[in-house]
């Protein structure tokens, strides 16, 4: 069913502000038909029995009771391929998952790779926000993404216009350093753009620095964090207003954060214990990103999965779910300037 689309009030950001939203990542599987080449996240399916490591309700359960600050749970799969006999199979343990979820009082915010249009509808209808990276474009991805028919390009837009279609607050994102040109990256923020005007359902694109996997953390450069910084003033001057601009704090350098905030960005993502995709890049507490962020001048506040100007696409239930905890997080608020 199709919602009534209004694109949501331009001015949602404001100055000296950043957000981050208290987050659980929960997997409910590693499985994935995919293959990219810089992945370290996914496990080879076995043909006969793919969903083995399936999430348990148990063990989602005890994670949700481990983290009970979590207002959003991101739900962050392998994928299983269209039409495999093992998709029903995979696609009810998200519908489950995510019902699971609001019945302990927080919001899920699935990420689970291309949908199906009735299956990016049914999770819409439990999930007040989804996501999806675009990564990208050009020649220099071809390669990283030669083995993972969901990363085409075609089926990429697809799925981000079928969410506008659908209504549904969205995340999306560039992963960022694989190669790409600056021409490359433009054209992406440009087509991100275009689509934000016809459906203005994009919440927030995230600009994803890649770093290389291994047992320690690669630090960037400061030559990189150069270069980042222009993609993300580039992001700030092409894409609406209202979208928000995320940066995965883990992935840049502590002591020079305020620069890529400076630069544009406004919002500092899901920040859980630890990052399920590059492990060994440890997550700074929010009191330590409160603390040297206040010191240039930046409040840092908690938010939703969804962003404020976004809840009245919701349906009621999670409306009225999404403004219970947003009164929990507003009481919870402690730092300031
Ligand atoms: S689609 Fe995601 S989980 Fe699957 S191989 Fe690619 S990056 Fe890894």
């Amino acid at each position: 069913m199709l919602r009534e689309i209004r694109p949501p009030l331009a001015g949602g950001r404001c100055d000296r502000r950043v957000t981050w939203s208290p987050s659980l990542t929960l997997v409910p599987t590693r499985a994935c038909f995919n293959a990219c080449g810089y992945c370290s996240f996914r496990r080879s399916p076995e043909p006969e029995a793919p969903l083995t490591d399936a999430l348990s309700d148990a063990s989602a359960a005890a994670a949700l009771v481990a983290r009970p600050a979590a207002t959003e749970v991101l739900l962050l799969s392998g994928e299983v391929a269209p039409g495999s006999p093992w998709r029903a199979a995979w696609f009810a343990r998200l519908l489950a998952l995510s019902r699971q979820v609001l019945r302990a009082g927080r919001l899920p915010h699935t990420n689970a790779g291309p949908l199906a249009l009735r299956e990016m509808a049914a999770l819409g209808r439990l999930n007040p926000s989804m996501g999806l990276m675009l990564e990208g474009l050009g020649p220099a991805l071809e390669p990283w993404h030669r083995q993972a028919p969901s990363k085409r390009l075609e089926v990429r837009l697809g799925q981000l216009v079928q969410a506008g279609r659908l209504g549904l607050p969205f995340t999306t994102g560039l992963l960022l350093g694989l190669g790409e040109s600056r021409a490359d990256r433009l054209v992406a923020l440009e087509l991100l753009a275009h689509l934000q005007r016809r459906w203005g359902h994009l919440q927030e694109v995230i600009l994803q620095p890649w770093r290389p996997h291994g047992q320690a953390a690669v630090p960037l450069s400061a030559a990189e964090q150069a270069d980042l910084l222009e993609t993300i003033s580039a992001a700030r001057q092409l894409l609406p207003p209202e979208v928000h601009l995320q940066l995965p704090p883990n992935l840049w350098p502590l002591d020079t954060l305020p620069q890529a905030l400076d630069a544009g960005i406004d919002d500092l993502g899901g920040i859980d214990s630890h990052d399920v995709i590059n492990p060994a890049y440890g997550q700074p507490t929010p009191p330590a990103l409160a603390q040297r962020l206040a010191a240039a001048g930046w409040l840092l506040e908690p938010r939703l999965c969804v962003h404020e100007a976004w809840l009245p696409w919701l349906p009621l239930a999670l409306r009225r779910q999404a403004a219970v905890l947003q009164r929990r997080l507003r009481l919870k608020v402690a730092h300031s300037c």
